[in-house]
């Protein structure tokens, strides 16, 4: 094999139309380029998570045809997220920040998409705290999260099909969480420890995640610092949205419908697998299709 790509769910829902395009592109690119695929469940959220989804999301990638080579979960790797989390405080590249949501609503600026720049007031307290060796959840701190110290650069990177990008995460929204107040190791963290540890080669996801490719680049860099090993920046592809008839992303409501309730219904995998190749612009009809034909169309794209 020529490298490995991997699917990611997030078990907070069944799957949708939108995981099924992202799938499809997955398992498209690991038909072109020949490589693995992994299945990784994104239990990070423990909040969110059900067990139904985990088990849901198995059964429906089954039902309608997609396999894979290897699979994990991120709940069973927590071992090893505190493991890297235990490098970097060690190398002082991590935090504590008590501030609560309100505080950080009101004391640090916004971007342009809403999100909060955290202007690192926490980090000021940072060298006068020790964090404790299994990497900081001391007692003698009121609620907090354990924060990331981003190194303010560019990130020179390039998507696949969007092309080139200049930013500066530290400028986008700063230092960012890698374990919340909960305890539950955050998407970034975790997304980068499994790429990383897993060896991923390509990345296809949706394009709303998109902006926190800078960020995961710049943290992936400094895993790879703090455990002295090299970093082979992976291929990234952000797929376009499906959107509806006038144009517009799918609702909150249109992507709480899941294939699951399509299939429950009696709707075969192959006039959902149309319906989706269908809504993003790759077959001109809404036209049941197999899947090594759905494959092969979005392959051919690439
Ligand atoms: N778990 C994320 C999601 O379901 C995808 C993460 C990724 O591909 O980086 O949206
Ligand atoms: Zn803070």
């Amino acid at each position: 094999m020529a490298g490995k790509i991997r699917f990611a769910p997030s078990p907070t829902g069944y799957l949708h139309e939108g995981h099924l395009l992202s799938a499809l592109y997955v398992w498209a690119a690991a038909k072109k380029w020949n490589l693995h695929v992994h299945l990784r469940i994104e239990d990070h959220d423990r909040g969110r998570t059900r067990q139904a989804y985990i088990d849901g999301i198995r059964e429906d990638l089954e039902w309608l045809g997609f396999e894979y080579d290897s699979y994990s979960i991120q709940s069973e790797r927590t071992e090893i997220y505190q493991g890297v989390l235990n490098k970097l405080a060690e190398q002082n590249y991590v935090y504590p920040c008590t501030c609560s949501r309100k505080q950080l609503e009101a004391e640090n600026p916004k971007s342009e998409t809403g999100e909060i720049i955290y202007q690192g007031k926490c980090r000021i307290l940072a060298d006068s705290l020790k964090l404790k060796e299994e990497g900081g959840s001391g007692s003698i701190l009121p609620p907090h999260n354990l924060r990331f110290k981003i190194v303010d650069k560019v990130i020179n990177w390039t998507d696949y099909r969007l092309g080139d990008f200049s930013e500066n995460p530290a400028k986008q929204c700063g230092d960012f969480p890698i374990q919340d107040r909960e305890g539950c190791w955050t998407y970034q963290f975790a997304v980068c420890v499994d790429d990383l540890d897993q060896e991923i080669t390509h990345i296809i996801r949706g394009e709303d995640i998109r902006n926190s490719t800078a960020r995961q680049i710049a943290l992936s860099e400094t895993i790879c610092q703090v455990s002295g090993r090299p970093y082979n920046r992976p291929l990234y592809l952000h797929h376009a949205l499906i959107v509806d008839a006038s144009g517009k992303k799918l609702s909150k409501r249109e992507l709480a419908h899941s294939i699951r309730q399509d299939k429950e219904a009696g709707i075969s995998a192959e006039t959902l697998l149309g319906r989706v190749v269908f809504k993003a612009g790759f077959q001109n009809e809404d036209s049941p299709i197999a899947l090594h034909d759905a494959i092969d169309k979005i392959a051919t794209s690439l």
